[in-house]
C-alpha cells in the first residue's frame, strides 16, 4: 500500500510519543491540515494508550511497593476515548 501523505510513517511514532519535541510539533502542525494523518491518529491513539497502560502495569509488577495501576479499556471508559479526539491525551 502506498502512503497518501509524506508523514504517513510518522503517525505511529507520534501517537507513541517517541518523537522529539520539535518533530512532534512539526507533525502536529501538519496533521492539523491533513485529513489522512488525522484519521490515522484517531485509529492508532486508542492502541497507543493501551500500550502505555500495559507498560505502566508491567512497571508496577516490577516495583511491588508502587501504587497499583488499573487497566481501563476504551470500551469500559468511552468518555475518555472519544472517536474524533484530535490528539492523544497523554
Ligand atoms: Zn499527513
Amino acid at each position: 500500500m502506498t502512503p497518501t501523505c509524506p508523514y504517513a510513517f510518522t503517525v505511529g511514532s507520534f501517537v507513541l510519543g517517541v518523537l522529539h519535541e520539535r518533530e512532534s510539533e512539526e507533525f502536529r502542525r501538519h496533521a492539523d491540515e491533513c485529513l489522512h494523518c488525522k484519521q490515522e491518529i484517531a485509529e492508532l491513539a486508542p492502541t497507543a494508550r493501551l500500550l502505555k497502560t500495559f507498560k505502566a502495569q508491567l512497571r508496577a509488577v516490577d516495583e511491588p511497593h508502587s501504587r497499583p495501576v488499573r487497566l481501563v479499556s476504551p470500551a469500559a471508559a468511552p468518555h475518555r476515548y472519544q472517536r474524533g479526539d484530535p490528539w492523544p491525551l497523554w
